[in-house]
């Protein structure tokens, strides 16, 4: 399928790994020029010369921590006038109800909702004067339902979906379209940090943790960062004009619910 966006340019936030690199890969591949971004500046270079030599697309690297007001500030500067937006960033950690403190929270709400909301902020008005826009944030299966060990996570997507719903439907009729994408468990870093924490939290081998883990998904696997990227460029895509503050969930079918 011809995704109609080839030329245009997107900024994907966090992409030197992982979801938001496999977000990069398939908007490359349909032909999108990027502004790629990442705190570590060699796995990043790496990333983007690999998908520079793969799609002949134009790459611009911003290595800066997303979730700071500099960072921020640098990412932006390389993304004036951009035509897409995919937000991402780390995940907060794991734990329990009682370990956080307000620092704690206040560092998850300024990652995963209100570095979203800066970048919405700063690049949609664009969008809307050129009448055409997307957005999709990567945010979490937390949101449709939530990881227990993962409350600052809950909390912080929750609150940038709920913003995301209002912003969606007033941005639409201009031409921006915005939605959500939920990772279920997917073979990132990410994933091995959690196989981890779960294998040291029950003494078992993270070998063991991995298959529990895949046991409660119905697909039997992990998801890959292939068709996340697959379906995060369908959303960047002319074909997606009509969905509009969806929270499209990728999941395997772990998720027991019918909506
Ligand atoms: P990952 O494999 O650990 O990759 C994270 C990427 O983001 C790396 O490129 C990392 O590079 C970059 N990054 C992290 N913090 C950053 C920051 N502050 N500023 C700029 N770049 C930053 O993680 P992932 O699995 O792709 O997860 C992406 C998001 O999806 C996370 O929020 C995660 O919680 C969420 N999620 C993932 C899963 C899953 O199964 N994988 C499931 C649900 C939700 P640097 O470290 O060099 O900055």
């Amino acid at each position: 399928m011809d995704l109609g966006i080839s030329g245009k340019r997107a900024l994907v936030c966090a992409s030197s790994k992982g979801l938001g690199l496999g977000c990069a890969e398939a908007l490359a591949e349909a032909g999108v020029n990027l502004v790629m971004n990442a705190r570590g500046a060699e796995a990043l270079e790496a990333s983007a010369q690999a998908i520079r030599d793969q799609y002949g697309v134009d790459v611009v690297t911003v290595a800066a921590d997303v979730t700071t007001p500099e960072g921020q500030q640098k990412v932006l500067e390389a993304a004036a006038g951009v035509d897409i937006l995919v937000t991402n960033a780390g995940g907060p950690p794991p734990g329990l109800w009682t370990d956080w403190d307000r620092d704690d929270f206040i560092k998850a709400l300024d990652a995963n909702m209100l570095t979203p909301i800066a970048l919405i902020k700063a690049l949609v008005p664009g969008m809307i004067e050129r009448g055409w826009g997307r957005v999709v944030n990567i945010t979490s299966v937390s949101v449709k339902s939530p990881v227990p060990v993962l409350g600052l996570s809950n909390a912080a997507r929750a609150g940038l979906t709920g913003y995301v719903a209002g912003t969606a439907r007033q941005v639409a009729g201009k031409g921006v379209i915005m939605n959500n994408l939920q990772p279920g468990l997917h073979a990132t870093d990410r994933a091995e940090a959690l196989d981890g924490g779960a294998a040291k939290a029950q003494g078992i081998s993270v070998e063991d943790a991995k298959k529990q883990r895949c046991a409660t998904i119905p697909a039997g696997r992990y998801g890959t960062r292939q068709e996340f990227g697959a379906t995060c460029a369908f959303m960047c895509s002319q074909h997606a004009g009509f969905m509009v503050a969806q929270n499209i969930l990728l999941d395997g079918g772990a998720t027991n619910t019918t909506m």
